[in-house]
Protein backbone atom coordinates (compact mmCIF):
# COMPACT_ATOMS: atom_id res chain seq x y z
CA UNK A 1 0.00 0.00 0.00
CA UNK A 2 1.22 3.55 -0.73
CA UNK A 3 0.59 6.22 1.38
CA UNK A 4 1.35 9.65 -0.73
CA UNK A 5 0.37 13.04 1.47
CA UNK A 6 0.10 16.33 -0.10
CA UNK A 7 2.87 17.73 -1.80
CA UNK A 8 2.98 21.66 -2.50
CA UNK A 9 0.20 22.05 -5.46
CA UNK A 10 2.43 24.42 -7.13
CA UNK A 11 5.10 21.47 -7.64
CA UNK A 12 2.67 19.70 -9.63
CA UNK A 13 3.02 19.66 -13.94
CA UNK A 14 -0.38 20.95 -15.26
CA UNK A 15 -2.24 18.39 -16.47
CA UNK A 16 -5.86 19.03 -18.97
CA UNK A 17 -8.25 17.62 -16.07
CA UNK A 18 -12.25 17.01 -17.15
CA UNK A 19 -14.53 17.05 -14.36
CA UNK A 20 -18.07 15.00 -15.08
CA UNK A 21 -20.65 16.05 -12.11
CA UNK A 22 -20.08 19.36 -10.77
CA UNK A 23 -22.28 18.74 -7.46
CA UNK A 24 -21.67 19.39 -3.88
CA UNK A 25 -18.30 17.59 -4.45
CA UNK A 26 -17.49 17.91 -7.65
CA UNK A 27 -17.96 21.53 -7.77
CA UNK A 28 -15.19 22.69 -5.07
CA UNK A 29 -13.49 19.84 -6.50
CA UNK A 30 -13.19 21.00 -9.40
CA UNK A 31 -11.98 24.74 -8.04
CA UNK A 32 -9.09 23.69 -6.36
CA UNK A 33 -7.57 21.86 -9.47
CA UNK A 34 -7.92 25.13 -11.14
CA UNK A 35 -6.19 26.96 -7.88
CA UNK A 36 -3.17 24.25 -8.01
CA UNK A 37 -2.95 25.53 -11.61
CA UNK A 38 -4.28 22.96 -13.75
CA UNK A 39 -6.65 23.27 -17.22
CA UNK A 40 -10.22 22.24 -15.59
CA UNK A 41 -12.96 21.34 -18.70
CA UNK A 42 -16.45 20.53 -16.26
CA UNK A 43 -19.61 19.29 -16.90
CA UNK A 44 -22.91 19.09 -15.05
CA UNK A 45 -26.47 18.53 -15.78
CA UNK A 46 -27.85 21.22 -13.99
CA UNK A 47 -27.41 24.85 -14.91
CA UNK A 48 -26.12 26.39 -11.55
CA UNK A 49 -23.83 23.99 -11.12
CA UNK A 50 -22.43 25.23 -15.20
CA UNK A 51 -22.34 28.72 -13.11
CA UNK A 52 -20.37 28.04 -10.24
CA UNK A 53 -17.80 26.46 -11.97
CA UNK A 54 -17.25 29.39 -14.57
CA UNK A 55 -17.42 31.57 -11.37
CA UNK A 56 -14.48 29.59 -10.00
CA UNK A 57 -12.38 29.39 -13.54
CA UNK A 58 -13.12 26.13 -15.04
CA UNK A 59 -14.11 25.63 -18.77
CA UNK A 60 -17.62 24.72 -18.89
CA UNK A 61 -18.53 22.04 -21.86
CA UNK A 62 -21.31 21.97 -23.71
CA UNK A 63 -21.84 17.96 -23.22
CA UNK A 64 -19.41 15.42 -21.25
CA UNK A 65 -17.94 14.30 -24.28
CA UNK A 66 -16.51 17.53 -24.76
CA UNK A 67 -15.23 17.99 -21.90
CA UNK A 68 -13.22 14.82 -22.06
CA UNK A 69 -12.29 15.25 -25.83
CA UNK A 70 -8.84 16.79 -25.23
CA UNK A 71 -8.23 15.66 -21.65
CA UNK A 72 -5.35 13.58 -19.77
CA UNK A 73 -7.36 12.88 -16.68
CA UNK A 74 -11.26 12.47 -16.46
CA UNK A 75 -12.74 12.35 -13.06
CA UNK A 76 -16.38 11.90 -12.59
CA UNK A 77 -17.81 12.50 -9.57
CA UNK A 78 -21.38 11.46 -10.23
CA UNK A 79 -24.55 10.44 -7.86
CA UNK A 80 -23.97 6.32 -8.15
CA UNK A 81 -23.01 3.61 -10.25
CA UNK A 82 -25.85 3.56 -12.72
CA UNK A 83 -24.95 6.86 -13.48
CA UNK A 84 -21.19 6.56 -13.75
CA UNK A 85 -21.67 3.69 -16.01
CA UNK A 86 -24.26 5.09 -18.36
CA UNK A 87 -21.63 8.50 -18.66
CA UNK A 88 -19.02 6.15 -19.65
CA UNK A 89 -20.82 4.24 -22.16
CA UNK A 90 -23.42 7.03 -23.53
CA UNK A 91 -27.28 6.19 -23.72
CA UNK A 92 -30.02 7.57 -25.77
CA UNK A 93 -28.19 8.72 -28.29
CA UNK A 94 -25.63 10.81 -25.90
CA UNK A 95 -22.47 10.33 -26.76
CA UNK A 96 -20.56 8.44 -24.26
CA UNK A 97 -17.25 9.71 -22.53
CA UNK A 98 -15.24 6.63 -23.42
CA UNK A 99 -15.54 7.09 -26.58
CA UNK A 100 -15.05 10.80 -27.06
CA UNK A 101 -11.50 10.57 -24.90
CA UNK A 102 -8.40 10.59 -26.75
CA UNK A 103 -7.26 6.76 -26.56
CA UNK A 104 -5.13 5.97 -23.20
CA UNK A 105 -6.96 8.89 -21.58
CA UNK A 106 -6.80 8.00 -17.48
CA UNK A 107 -10.25 7.45 -15.79
CA UNK A 108 -10.84 8.34 -12.13
CA UNK A 109 -14.23 7.00 -10.74
CA UNK A 110 -14.39 9.42 -7.37
CA UNK A 111 -18.33 8.43 -7.11
CA UNK A 112 -18.99 5.88 -4.32
CA UNK A 113 -20.44 3.35 -6.36
CA UNK A 114 -20.76 -0.55 -6.03
CA UNK A 115 -17.48 -2.47 -5.61
CA UNK A 116 -19.04 -4.80 -9.08
CA UNK A 117 -19.89 -1.21 -10.51
CA UNK A 118 -16.22 0.06 -10.38
CA UNK A 119 -15.19 -2.96 -11.45
CA UNK A 120 -17.83 -3.10 -14.54
CA UNK A 121 -16.83 0.49 -15.30
CA UNK A 122 -12.61 0.07 -15.11
CA UNK A 123 -12.98 -3.41 -17.61
CA UNK A 124 -15.40 -1.45 -20.12
CA UNK A 125 -12.81 2.06 -19.88
CA UNK A 126 -9.80 -0.85 -20.41
CA UNK A 127 -11.68 -2.21 -23.56
CA UNK A 128 -11.96 1.38 -25.22
CA UNK A 129 -8.57 1.42 -24.91
CA UNK A 130 -8.15 3.72 -21.52
CA UNK A 131 -7.02 3.34 -18.19
CA UNK A 132 -9.39 3.29 -14.94
CA UNK A 133 -8.90 3.91 -11.46
CA UNK A 134 -11.12 4.32 -8.91
CA UNK A 135 -10.96 6.83 -6.28
CA UNK A 136 -13.70 7.41 -4.27
CA UNK A 137 -13.25 9.70 -1.11
CA UNK A 138 -13.95 10.68 2.35
CA UNK A 139 -14.10 14.13 4.13
CA UNK A 140 -17.81 15.15 3.39
CA UNK A 141 -18.39 19.05 1.39
CA UNK A 142 -16.21 20.52 3.44
CA UNK A 143 -13.38 18.11 3.16
CA UNK A 144 -14.11 18.89 -0.51
CA UNK A 145 -14.13 22.67 -0.11
CA UNK A 146 -10.93 22.86 1.46
CA UNK A 147 -9.04 20.42 -0.49
CA UNK A 148 -8.58 17.82 2.87
CA UNK A 149 -10.22 14.74 1.43
CA UNK A 150 -9.21 10.95 1.49
CA UNK A 151 -8.51 9.50 -1.58
CA UNK A 152 -8.86 5.53 -1.35
CA UNK A 153 -7.19 4.42 -4.81
CA UNK A 154 -7.74 1.28 -6.71
CA UNK A 155 -5.22 1.38 -10.09
CA UNK A 156 -2.00 -0.15 -10.83
CA UNK A 157 1.20 1.07 -9.42
CA UNK A 158 2.10 3.16 -12.79
CA UNK A 159 -1.73 4.76 -12.86
CA UNK A 160 -1.50 5.47 -9.14
CA UNK A 161 1.60 7.80 -9.66
CA UNK A 162 0.52 9.54 -12.52
CA UNK A 163 -2.73 10.85 -10.92
CA UNK A 164 -1.85 11.05 -7.11
CA UNK A 165 -0.11 14.71 -7.66
CA UNK A 166 -3.32 15.60 -9.47
CA UNK A 167 -5.72 14.02 -6.48
CA UNK A 168 -3.19 15.89 -3.95
CA UNK A 169 -4.52 18.69 -5.38
CA UNK A 170 -7.77 17.87 -3.68
CA UNK A 171 -6.61 16.08 -0.60
CA UNK A 172 -4.70 16.19 2.42
CA UNK A 173 -4.25 11.73 1.76
CA UNK A 174 -3.67 9.63 -0.75
CA UNK A 175 -3.57 6.32 -0.22
CA UNK A 176 -3.03 2.85 -3.11
CA UNK A 177 -5.53 0.82 -1.17
CA UNK A 178 -4.82 -1.83 -4.29
CA UNK A 179 -5.68 -3.12 -7.53
CA UNK A 180 -9.14 -2.13 -9.57
CA UNK A 181 -12.14 -1.78 -6.84
CA UNK A 182 -9.92 -1.43 -3.95
CA UNK A 183 -10.40 1.79 -3.39
CA UNK A 184 -14.50 1.54 -2.99
CA UNK A 185 -13.62 -1.48 -1.13
CA UNK A 186 -12.03 0.75 1.61
CA UNK A 187 -14.69 3.01 1.53
CA UNK A 188 -17.18 0.61 2.44
CA UNK A 189 -15.71 -1.14 4.67
CA UNK A 190 -14.40 2.18 6.33
CA UNK A 191 -18.19 3.22 6.52
CA UNK A 192 -19.59 0.39 7.85
CA UNK A 193 -17.45 0.78 10.70
CA UNK A 194 -18.59 4.27 11.13
CA UNK A 195 -22.40 2.99 11.03
CA UNK A 196 -22.33 0.46 13.21
CA UNK A 197 -19.95 2.15 15.91
CA UNK A 198 -22.61 5.33 15.69
CA UNK A 199 -25.22 3.13 16.29
CA UNK A 200 -23.28 1.25 18.99
CA UNK A 201 -22.31 4.61 20.63
CA UNK A 202 -25.55 5.99 20.44
CA UNK A 203 -27.65 2.69 22.57
CA UNK A 204 -24.87 3.17 24.80
CA UNK A 205 -25.92 7.05 25.77
CA UNK A 206 -29.75 5.73 25.74
CA UNK A 207 -29.02 2.72 28.33
CA UNK A 208 -27.34 5.34 30.49
CA UNK A 209 -30.04 7.43 30.39
CA UNK A 210 -32.12 4.93 31.52
CA UNK A 211 -29.51 3.62 34.26
CA UNK A 212 -29.58 7.23 35.28
CA UNK A 213 -26.32 7.91 34.23
CA UNK A 214 -25.48 11.44 32.69
CA UNK A 215 -24.13 11.87 28.93
CA UNK A 216 -21.08 14.11 30.43
CA UNK A 217 -20.08 11.10 33.34
CA UNK A 218 -20.27 8.45 30.32
CA UNK A 219 -18.59 10.57 27.67
CA UNK A 220 -15.95 11.16 30.22
CA UNK A 221 -15.31 7.67 30.85
CA UNK A 222 -15.66 5.89 27.21
CA UNK A 223 -13.86 8.64 25.46
CA UNK A 224 -10.69 8.30 27.59
CA UNK A 225 -11.25 4.36 27.60
CA UNK A 226 -11.35 1.58 25.35
CA UNK A 227 -14.72 2.63 23.51
CA UNK A 228 -13.00 5.07 22.11
CA UNK A 229 -13.83 6.29 18.39
CA UNK A 230 -14.79 8.95 15.65
CA UNK A 231 -18.33 8.20 16.28
CA UNK A 232 -18.11 9.13 20.25
CA UNK A 233 -14.85 11.34 20.29
CA UNK A 234 -15.34 13.65 17.41
CA UNK A 235 -19.35 13.30 16.28
CA UNK A 236 -20.80 12.21 19.59
CA UNK A 237 -24.76 12.04 18.91
CA UNK A 238 -25.76 13.78 22.29
CA UNK A 239 -25.17 17.51 22.66
CA UNK A 240 -22.62 18.87 25.17
CA UNK A 241 -19.20 16.98 25.62
CA UNK A 242 -18.17 17.90 21.99
CA UNK A 243 -19.30 21.60 21.28
CA UNK A 244 -18.56 20.92 17.15
CA UNK A 245 -20.65 17.52 17.35
CA UNK A 246 -23.88 18.23 15.02
CA UNK A 247 -26.03 17.07 18.23
CA UNK A 248 -25.30 20.82 19.24
CA UNK A 249 -26.81 22.03 16.19
CA UNK A 250 -30.17 20.12 15.94
CA UNK A 251 -28.02 17.30 13.77
CA UNK A 252 -27.12 19.66 10.68
CA UNK A 253 -24.60 17.14 8.84
CA UNK A 254 -21.92 16.70 9.14
CA UNK A 255 -22.79 13.87 6.76
CA UNK A 256 -26.36 13.14 6.17
CA UNK A 257 -28.27 9.87 7.15
CA UNK A 258 -29.17 9.58 3.60
CA UNK A 259 -25.76 9.24 2.20
CA UNK A 260 -24.42 6.96 5.50
CA UNK A 261 -28.02 4.59 4.35
CA UNK A 262 -26.50 4.53 0.46
CA UNK A 263 -22.94 3.70 1.66
CA UNK A 264 -24.16 1.43 3.63
CA UNK A 265 -26.29 -0.35 1.25
CA UNK A 266 -23.29 -1.20 -1.19
CA UNK A 267 -21.41 -2.34 2.09
CA UNK A 268 -24.52 -5.17 2.63
CA UNK A 269 -24.11 -5.76 -1.68
CA UNK A 270 -20.82 -6.66 -0.91
CA UNK A 271 -21.21 -8.57 2.26
CA UNK A 272 -23.80 -10.53 0.11
CA UNK A 273 -21.78 -10.79 -2.73
CA UNK A 274 -18.58 -12.34 -0.57
CA UNK A 275 -20.97 -14.19 2.02
CA UNK A 276 -19.10 -12.67 4.89
CA UNK A 277 -21.07 -13.10 7.92
CA UNK A 278 -21.49 -9.12 8.66
CA UNK A 279 -25.02 -9.26 11.39
CA UNK A 280 -23.92 -5.85 12.39
CA UNK A 281 -23.16 -4.43 8.75
CA UNK A 282 -25.97 -5.72 7.78
CA UNK A 283 -28.59 -4.43 10.49
CA UNK A 284 -26.67 -1.15 10.66
CA UNK A 285 -27.64 -0.76 6.49
CA UNK A 286 -31.42 -1.32 7.64
CA UNK A 287 -31.60 1.33 10.33
CA UNK A 288 -30.18 3.55 8.14
CA UNK A 289 -32.48 3.12 5.55
CA UNK A 290 -35.61 3.49 7.55
CA UNK A 291 -33.81 6.56 8.79
CA UNK A 292 -33.18 7.71 5.75
CA UNK A 293 -37.15 6.79 4.23
CA UNK A 294 -38.37 9.53 7.27
CA UNK A 295 -38.32 13.15 7.69
CA UNK A 296 -34.65 12.94 9.40
CA UNK A 297 -32.79 11.84 6.03
CA UNK A 298 -30.76 14.69 6.05
CA UNK A 299 -29.83 15.48 9.40
CA UNK A 300 -26.52 14.48 10.04
CA UNK A 301 -26.29 10.48 10.51
CA UNK A 302 -25.67 10.84 14.56
CA UNK A 303 -29.74 11.91 14.26
CA UNK A 304 -30.01 7.78 14.43
CA UNK A 305 -29.88 8.42 18.43
CA UNK A 306 -33.21 9.45 18.25
CA UNK A 307 -34.36 6.83 16.40
CA UNK A 308 -33.66 4.03 19.30
CA UNK A 309 -34.93 6.89 21.87
CA UNK A 310 -38.02 6.64 20.59
CA UNK A 311 -38.27 3.15 20.00
CA UNK A 312 -36.80 3.05 23.50
CA UNK A 313 -39.64 4.81 24.31
CA UNK A 314 -42.17 3.18 22.55
CA UNK A 315 -41.40 -0.17 24.48
CA UNK A 316 -41.48 1.32 28.03
CA UNK A 317 -44.95 2.83 27.37
CA UNK A 318 -45.85 -0.55 25.77
P1 LIG B 1 -24.53 15.79 -5.99
O1 LIG B 1 -25.86 15.19 -6.26
O2 LIG B 1 -24.44 17.10 -5.29
O3 LIG B 1 -23.70 15.91 -7.37
C1 LIG B 1 -23.77 14.99 -8.41
C2 LIG B 1 -23.82 15.79 -9.70
O4 LIG B 1 -23.75 14.90 -10.82
C3 LIG B 1 -25.14 16.57 -9.86
O5 LIG B 1 -24.84 17.96 -9.96
C4 LIG B 1 -25.75 16.02 -11.14
O6 LIG B 1 -26.42 16.98 -11.92
C5 LIG B 1 -24.50 15.49 -11.85
N1 LIG B 1 -24.77 14.51 -12.90
C6 LIG B 1 -25.55 13.40 -12.86
N2 LIG B 1 -25.48 12.72 -14.03
C7 LIG B 1 -24.62 13.43 -14.82
C8 LIG B 1 -24.12 13.24 -16.14
N3 LIG B 1 -24.48 12.19 -16.90
N4 LIG B 1 -23.24 14.15 -16.62
C9 LIG B 1 -22.86 15.20 -15.88
N5 LIG B 1 -23.29 15.43 -14.61
C10 LIG B 1 -24.17 14.55 -14.10
O7 LIG B 1 -23.72 14.66 -5.19
P2 LIG B 1 -22.37 14.88 -4.33
O8 LIG B 1 -22.72 15.15 -2.91
O9 LIG B 1 -21.47 15.79 -5.08
O10 LIG B 1 -21.79 13.39 -4.37
C11 LIG B 1 -21.14 12.86 -5.52
C12 LIG B 1 -20.58 11.50 -5.16
O11 LIG B 1 -19.67 11.64 -4.07
C13 LIG B 1 -21.65 10.49 -4.71
O12 LIG B 1 -21.32 9.23 -5.22
C14 LIG B 1 -21.53 10.52 -3.18
O13 LIG B 1 -21.93 9.31 -2.57
C15 LIG B 1 -20.04 10.77 -3.01
N6 LIG B 1 -19.67 11.41 -1.73
C16 LIG B 1 -20.40 12.44 -1.26
C17 LIG B 1 -20.04 13.01 -0.03
C18 LIG B 1 -20.84 14.17 0.54
O14 LIG B 1 -20.63 14.48 1.72
N7 LIG B 1 -21.69 14.82 -0.25
C19 LIG B 1 -18.94 12.54 0.68
C20 LIG B 1 -18.18 11.51 0.13
C21 LIG B 1 -18.56 10.94 -1.08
Amino acid sequence: MTDSTTSAPSTTTPRRVAMVGLGNMGGPMAANLVKAGHSVTGFDLVPAALEAAAAAGVTVAASGAEAVREADIVITMLPAGRHVLSAYQGSDGVEGLLAAAQPGTVFVDSSTIDVADARTAAAAAAAAGHRALDAPVSGGTVGAAAGTLTFMVGATDEDFAEVAPVLSAMARKVVHCGASGAGQAAKVCNNMILGVSMIAVSEAFVLGEALGLTNEALFEVASNATAQCWALNTNCPVPGPVPTSPANRDFAPGFAAALMAKDLGLAANAVSASGVDAQLGLAAAQIYTQLAEGDRAGQDFSTVINVIREHSAAKTTS
